[in-house]
């Protein structure tokens, strides 16, 4: 899940990283309400997933509560624009009404799990308030990085170290440290994928604040904190999101892809195997789709429809491995699923195999499905009907 700015530093503040004074706001007249109460120099920033909100105009400076009543209505009158981080820009739906910090350098430090040493890394570069992606086209020189083992964990000695390696401005340098501490201990604490902090400014009077806050956080760890369930639910879902929900599915368990061979398959290691071999035999995927466990008859039948009324496909590859996963009972729910569906009918292609194989082949037998017998026998048999249709 990512946090919007204002969810993000909330999690900051209570990691004890220094962030300018703030009211999340719903409406332009909440933006003047707030500012005739609270007398001072405010930016309102945009609250949306999307990051370039300053380049896209989405961040403007407000004196007076009319200024902030016209920049908030300035601001949500558009979507955010697309751009490579999403072609399908975003609604702008709330806004962050911030105490303007006076910028005299503009630096990055973020937090993220590196692969090739599967160890958290902390990533400092003097080059901030830019496109992450830009600075490293740019000034890939610039990146410094500390590899932490956890065995030993975060101490302030290599804070002060990524600060002096990675040439930040001596006015870091007493605050940058416990700065680094905040997103280490942020990032365990609150089971973050990525904590980033783009700008962290060094301002006129020499603080140190993080300007704009960027979060991932762990799916599977999102039990621990009821108000995540909250956060969550004011979040934007895309096209893809929303019908995997509406289908009863985890929003990452289904993706478009614009061909005609309809994919479906438990676990989504399997979903991915299953479109590499699609691939393989020629064909276009239409869709990623990863069933979970537990296909039951309802299940199937919301991710039949959901492949036919909502992609291209004119075929239904279903790949299951059953290990937990019954494959009687998989069977069991395709062939009720096809009795209920209202919807168009497009041929299907079956691969069972594992736990209860045999009794799942008899139950589709009997409803006169033949199931194939290998997965690349499948993918072949899908594409030659899909072109055939
Ligand atoms: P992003 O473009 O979506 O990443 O939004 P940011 O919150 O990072 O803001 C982009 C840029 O706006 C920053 O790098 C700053 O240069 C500028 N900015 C944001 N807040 C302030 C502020 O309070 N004062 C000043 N002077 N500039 C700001
Ligand atoms: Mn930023």
């Amino acid at each position: 899940m990512n946090l919007m700015e204002y969810q993000g530093k909330e999690l900051f503040k209570r990691c004890g990283i220094p962030v300018p004074r703030s009211q999340h706001c719903k409406t332009p007249d909440d933006v003047a309400a707030f500012i005739a109460k609270n007398p001072g120099k405010w930016v309102v920033k945009a609250q949306v997933l999307m990051g370039g909100r300053g380049k896209a105009g989405k961040i403007k400076f407000a004196a007076t509560a009319e200024e902030g009543r016209t920049v908030a209505r300035e601001i949500m009158a558009t979507p955010m624009p697309p751009n490579r981080q999403n072609p399908s820009g975003e609604a702008v739906n709330s806004l962050l009404v911030e105490e303007t910090v006076e910028i005299e350098k503009e630096a990055y430090c973020a937090i993220t799990v590196d692969r090739a040493s599967k160890r958290p890394s902390i990533i400092v570069t003097r080059f901030g308030g830019m496109d992450v992606e830009e600075v490293h086209e740019k000034h890939p020189e610039s990146f410094t990085y500390h590899f932490v083992d956890t065995a030993i964990g975060y101490w302030p000695f290599i804070g002060r170290g990524l600060a002096f390696d990675a040439e930040l401005d001596a006015g870091y340098r007493k605050q940058f440290p416990a700065i680094a501490a905040g997103i280490y201990d942020l990032f365990f604490r609150y089971g973050a994928k990525l904590v980033e902090i783009n700008p962290l400014v060094l301002t006129k009077d020499g603080r140190v604040v993080a300007a704009d806050a960027k979060i991932e956080l762990d799916d599977d760890g999102l039990f621990r904190y009821p108000e995540f369930k909250e956060w969550q639910a004011v979040l934007p879902l895309d096209e893809d999101e929303r019908l995997a929900a509406e289908a009863g599915l985890g929003i990452r368990n289904f993706r478009r892809f614009g061909g005609t061979v309809g994919t479906l398959a438990n676990g989504a290691g399997l979903a991915m195997g299953t479109m590499d071999a699609v691939k393989n035999a020629g064909g276009e995927i239409a869709n990623f789709l990863d069933v979970g466990g537990g296909a039951d008859a309802q299940r199937v039948r919301n991710c039949y429809e959901l492949v036919v009324n909502h992609t291209a496909a004119k075929v239904f590859f279903i790949n299951i491995f059953g290990g937990i996963t019954r494959g009687d009972e998989v069977a069991k729910g395709i062939v009720t699923a096809m009795k209920e569906t209202t919807s168009r009918k497009i041929p299907l292609v079956i691969r069972l195999t594992g736990t209860n194989e045999e009794e799942g082949r008899r139950i589709l037998a009997e409803a006169g499905m033949t199931p194939v017998q290998t997965m690349d026998e499948g993918a072949k048999r899908a594409v030659e009907l899909a072109a055939g249709a």
